[in-house]
This record gives C-alpha cells, sequence and structure tokens, in this order.
C-alpha cells in the first residue's frame, strides 16, 4: 500500500473505526483536508499531518445528526408548572413564556445548546424555532452556530391559527402569512448554503397542523418547492392531533398532510407515532423522512413511532431530541440508547441492534436531512466524527463488541468531537470561549422568562 497524501488533520490510533455502521477498521484511521475526510485505513497506513488527534485505543464513530429539536425550550427546562398533563396541556402552559423570547434570549439559548449537542456526540442539528414574537431571532441562531463552528439546520417555523382563529397558540406568538412567507424567504436568501460540506443550511417548518391554516402549508410547500429547500413540521404525535384534524378538516393527520402537498421527499416530520400502516406505507413511497425523539415520546407517555417498521419499508427514519423543555436534555447518545431501549421494550429483543440505532442517529438523520456527505466517514464526506472514550469504568470488562457497548454501557460524553475537521470538545471540554459568559447570561434570561408565569 502506497502511504497517502499529506492530511491537514489525521485521527489515528482508534481502538475501533466506524466509517458507517457497514464498514468498521479496528485500529483504523481518518485523514482530514479542507473540513473533509479525504482517506481512512488501517494501522500502518498512516499519512503525515500537519495535526494529529490520537484517539488512543478509543472508539471512533461519524458525528450524531439530530433531525428535531427546539433549542430555546432549554430557557424553561423542567419548568414545574408544565410537568403534568397532556402536549396541548404542555403547549398552552409554555406559550405565554415564550412570547418573552428575544433576540439575546435566541442567540444565548442557541450557544449554550449547541455546546449541549457537542458534548452528546452531535456535530449536525436541526433546530424548529416557531415561536416568533420579535423579528431575527432565527438570525441570532445562525450567528451561534457560526460563532461556534457548529454545523445547523436552521428551519424557519411558524405559527398562523391562534386561539381566536380556533388554533392552539395565542396572538401574540402567532404571525401573519405573508410576514411567515417573507421572512422565511428572506433567510433562505441570506442563510442557505448549497452543495457539500454546507455549514447552515435553511428548511421551512410551520408548526403542526393545530397552529397554521391549511393556506400557509400550501404556501409553504409552494416555496420550497421554488426555493429548493426542505420542509419539516410535526405530524401525527397525539391522538388530540387526530381529533383535532378530524373536526377541522374532515380528515386524518396524514390525510391533511398528502391535501396540503407536504407528501414528498422533501419533508421530513417529528415524530409520527400514530399513522396506520396505509399511512407509513404511503408515507415511504413518497420518500417522507421521520424524526424519531423517543424520549419525549416516553415522557409525554403517549406511544412512539415504528422504527422497526418504518426501516424495513425504507422509510427514512433519523433520531431527534425534540425540544429541551419536553425532553429536558439534548444529548443524543442519551437519545440513541433510549431509542434501543424503546424499540425493544415495545418490538422485542429482535427490534434494533445499537448497529441500527447507531445508523438511524447517522445516515438516517442525515436522509432526513437531505444529505448525503454527512452521518459517515467515507472519503468525500464531511470530517465531523466524535472518539468516545471506551476506557471508562461504566465499560469495564465490554470487550467483544464495541458498537454494541457503546450504547448498552457508555460513555455517554463524548471525549472528543470534531466538526469540519475542527476539534470542539477536547478530551470532555468543550473549546468554547464564549461558554462561561453564555451561561451566566442564560440564566439572567431563563430567569426574565420565566417570572412571566408567576
Ligand atoms: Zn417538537
Amino acid at each position: 500500500m502506497h502511504p497517502e497524501p499529506h492530511a491537514e488533520l489525521l485521527i489515528r490510533n482508534a481502538g475501533h473505526l466506524v466509517v458507517d455502521t457497514s464498514y468498521e477498521i479496528p485500529g483504523g484511521w481518518v485523514a482530514v483536508r479542507d473540513g473533509a475526510v479525504v482517506a481512512v485505513g488501517a494501522p500502518g497506513d498512516e499519512p503525515t499531518a500537519d495535526r494529529v488527534l490520537d484517539a488512543g485505543g478509543r472508539l471512533v464513530t461519524p458525528g450524531l445528526v439530530n433531525t428535531h429539536h427546539h433549542i430555546y425550550q432549554n430557557l424553561t427546562r423542567s419548568f414545574a408548572p408544565a410537568i403534568q398533563g397532556s402536549l396541548f396541556d404542555w403547549l398552552t402552559t409554555l406559550y405565554p413564556v415564550w412570547s418573552a423570547l428575544d433576540e439575546e434570549a435566541s442567540y444565548v439559548s442557541s450557544y449554550v445548546g449547541m455546546a449541549e449537542l457537542l458534548l452528546g456526540g452531535c456535530t449536525t442539528s436541526s433546530d424548529h424555532l416557531y415561536v416568533h414574537p420579535r423579528p431575527g431571532l432565527v438570525d441570532a441562531q445562525i450567528k451561534a452556530a457560526t460563532d461556534i463552528g457548529f454545523r445547523f439546520h436552521a428551519t424557519r417555523g411558524s405559527m398562523t391559527r391562534s386561539v381566536d382563529d380556533g388554533g392552539l397558540p395565542p396572538r401574540e406568538v402567532v404571525q401573519d402569512q405573508d410576514t411567515v412567507l417573507a421572512d422565511s424567504e428572506r433567510l433562505v436568501g441570506a442563510y442557505h448554503q448549497r452543495g457539500p460540506h454546507a455549514m447552515v443550511q435553511v428548511a421551512l417548518a410551520p408548526c403542526s397542523p393545530f397552529s397554521v391554516t391549511r393556506e400557509l402549508m400550501v404556501a409553504t410547500a409552494e416555496l420550497a418547492e421554488r426555493l429548493d429547500v426542505r420542509l419539516h413540521t410535526h405530524l401525527a404525535e397525539d391522538h388530540d392531533e387526530d381529533t383535532y384534524c378530524l373536526e377541522t378538516y374532515g380528515c386524518r393527520p396524514v390525510e391533511y398532510f398528502e391535501s396540503v402537498g407536504w407528501m414528498s421527499d422533501r419533508s421530513w416530520v417529528a415524530h409520527c407515532i400514530f399513522p396506520d400502516e396505509a399511512e407509513t406505507a404511503r408515507l415511504a413511497a413518497a420518500g417522507v423522512g421521520v424524526a424519531h425523539c423517543p424520549s419525549s415520546n416516553m415522557l409525554i407517555g403517549n406511544g412512539t413511532a415504528r422504527v422497526r417498521a418504518m426501516r424495513d419499508l425504507g422509510l427514512p427514519v433519523g433520531l431527534g431530541c425534540d425540544g429541551s423543555a419536553s425532553t429536558d436534555h439534548a444529548s443524543l447518545w442519551l437519545e440513541a440508547r433510549t431509542a434501543l431501549l424503546l424499540a425493544r421494550f415495545t418490538g422485542g429483543p429482535g427490534a434494533l441492534t445499537s448497529r441500527d440505532v447507531l445508523d438511524v442517529a447517522t445516515r438516517g438523520s442525515a436522509r432526513c436531512l437531505g444529505r448525503d456527505d454527512i452521518g459517515h466517514l467515507r472519503p468525500g464526506a464531511s470530517a465531523d466524527l466524535v472518539v468516545w472514550d471506551t476506557s471508562e469504568v461504566a465499560l469495564a470488562g465490554a470487550l467483544t463488541d464495541p458498537v454494541e457497548a457503546w450504547l448498552r454501557c457508555g460513555p455517554s460524553r463524548a471525549w472528543s468531537t470534531v466538526v469540519a475537521g475542527r476539534t470542539l470538545v477536547e478530551e470532555g471540554v468543550p473549546l468554547l470561549p464564549g461558554l462561561p459568559d453564555a451561561l451566566r447570561d442564560h440564566r439572567r434570561i431563563a430567569g426574565r422568562l420565566q417570572a412571566v408565569a408567576v
């Protein structure tokens, strides 16, 4: 074998390298140039490099990809007045609190939330920001991602149907359709990067069938087609949604989704717990992706997506942590472990393996976001990877399968997280100079918001 050409960064001495779940190299290495993987290989064949990250025999995987989140909700984590009750109860308690969101709150909550994601092994995240009491909130999120160097898929969320129009949210957090569409187009024009290795993309994301009008769903799908960007929303999360759709639109949620022009491979949806078998088959045939959010499903206590059946149908299933006020944490490692446990609890021991779940959290999630350059480490991929410490106490005795051990035992935190070839977590510590100030500001802002409810 000829040595590979000189690299900018070499991650060497992995105990086990997962290039993707069908290509694993014991003792492997990854060479990086210009933020992308240029080569992988077995020990003894390493290229020279400007910088070396010695994995020290630890597990190396592709970075995990988060397909559903509401980062701003970390300002109302574990918020006592909202922790009991149904999804609709929870939302109606929190909408007035979130109406105090402003640009600073959006920036600071994003900065802190992205640090949390990096520590849980996430290198790309989408975010669904659907509360817009003031302008500029998505811009502030993108600024936080850019300041950190985090790969970010913003979604321009929206709500147009307030309680006055038969919807759920109060008037102060909804907008009119023209405002939503104009701001969506502005954000795509200002920030959406096309092609491989994009660091920022923008998708369009009305909140749910019970918070926007039919006209906005239709107009958003048309705008996404014209701008060639992706579509995201919540779908079939709750039985209350079935009732709402039947009473309001005379059909079930998936039928409604289809009738407004969203049944396409441009769309990925959060939760998708309650489609029946025929509806699931239609979603799969259309190529609609599903963001599976197991912790949120379990905390809301209302059923979960049938991940195994969906994957068997070829439907792209990714992993999501959902908002920090419904899940109250944002670790994709923990979310992956929960997905493993929940699948086996509901579907028996043959339902999913740890490799299946790693595939969901990487390539499955990437498919949901419309990307083939992330979620794996084959040459040409973005250099987004995680080193997991396999010498922790919790892994003592786990000798036979490093990938099964990764979800069954731990570690729960990344030892090193690399995004686009830049190390953002090193030996378990985030390399984010703005984090101490952001945490201090976060505490002040969270206190201000939560005082609204008192
Ligand atoms: Zn959600």
